[in-house]
């Protein structure tokens, strides 16, 4: 099967900003963009996007997950890096026309269509490195996925880092490719020297993210997570998981976690560690990795509490539970 993103529908949503305006959303061939060399982003990183996910219901309606929080975030992103401010209603416009035009084409559960709006800096100005673009660029890539754990879960390995961290911390939460290249050299000497799967990035001791994913810790009824600030990704699959917990009689902690903490519960064998994210929903971790000693998480393997979240939310989305929250948007 093709490596998750690698497959893209033949054509995308594109609008442009230019002399103040945006311009008419238009469905274009999605195998190419026309750049400028000197273009704002390819020098000064002006980049930000977006992922989320449209489902196929058994009746063969489709759903977009939480279009509204993503197109939030996007707006959110834009506005940090001084990109133009996005037009929301027409994202939103945009979204569900790429969307229509290739239902045919969503997968079946557990797959989805995975989407991917876009918005980078196109002005022609390598003399604004202390400067916003004047323009810009905003398009909607499609691309069809399977189920992220065909094969079997397999539950992580991840290393505790309290020197490094992610990204500039005012950058944490804006969803920037910058951020993604900035956390490339740790995590690559991670896999080289550890075999860790990922970084758990942990500035100072304090427990944030990894490099695409947020973390949350389940102890017993209990799950504990990092409370929103500048300093990472305010995840829509987080938020949405924290909602259905507590919709299950857990006890909902956001709050500063440290590694001492997290160490010294991941030796009860209750508890589960797991990341969080659109891609994969929620993965679980079996081992951390901290000043060359390892520590199993729980049992070590994937645990019940994952499974019975990961199964709730994937409810909603897949039209099995009822969407009392109106997080799902019709497109056909
Ligand atoms: C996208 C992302 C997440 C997860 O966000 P979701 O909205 O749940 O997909 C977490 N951390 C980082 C760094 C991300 O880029």
């Amino acid at each position: 099967m093709a490596a998750f993103g690698s497959v893209f529908m033949p054509k995308m949503a594109l609008a442009t900003f230019e002399n103040g305006n945006w311009s008419e959303a238009n469905m274009v061939a999605s195998d190419s963009i026309q750049l400028h060399p000197g273009a704002h982003v390819l020098h000064y990183s002006s980049t930000c996007f977006e992922g989320l996910k449209a489902f196929r219901h058994a009746d063969g309606s489709i759903h977009v997950f939480r279009m509204d929080q993503n197109i939030k975030r996007l707006a959110q992103s834009s506005r940090l890096l001084s990109l133009p401010a996005i037009d929301e209603a027409n994202v939103a416009k945009m979204i569900i026309e790429a969307v229509a035009e290739f239902a045919s084409d969503v997968p079946e559960p557990p797959g989805s269509m995975y989407i991917r709006p876009t918005h980078v800096g196109t002005e022609a100005a390598i003399g604004k490195a202390a400067a916003p673009t004047s323009s810009s660029m905003l398009y909607v890539l499609l691309s069809p996925v399977g189920d992220y754990f065909t094969g079997g879960a397999k539950a992580l390995r991840l290393l505790l880092d309290e020197t490094g961290m992610r990204c500039a911390p005012h950058m944490g939460m804006i969803k920037s490719g910058g951020n993604y290249a900035s956390a490339l050299g740790p995590i690559s000497r991670a896999r080289d020297d550890v075999q860790a799967d990922q970084i758990l990035f942990c500035p100072n001791g304090d427990v944030q993210e990894t490099g695409a994913a947020n973390f949350l810790l389940i102890d017993g009824n209990e799950i504990i997570t990092k409370g929103l600030d500048t300093t990472f990704l305010h995840g829509v699959t987080r938020s949405s998981i924290l909602t259905l917990a507590a919709d299950l009689g857990m006890t909902v902690t956001e709050r500063d976690l440290t590694v001492a903490e997290l160490l010294e519960r991941a030796a009860k064998p209750e508890v589960e560690a797991v990341l969080s994210g659109t891609a994969a929903v929620l993965t679980s971790v079996g081992t951390f990795i901290h000043n060359g000693k390892e520590y199993k998480v729980g049992t070590g393997e994937p645990g019940p509490a994952a499974l019975k979240l990961r199964q709730a939310l994937n409810d909603i989305q897949w039209g099995r539970a009822e969407d009392k929250y109106n997080w799902l948007t019709k497109v056909v």
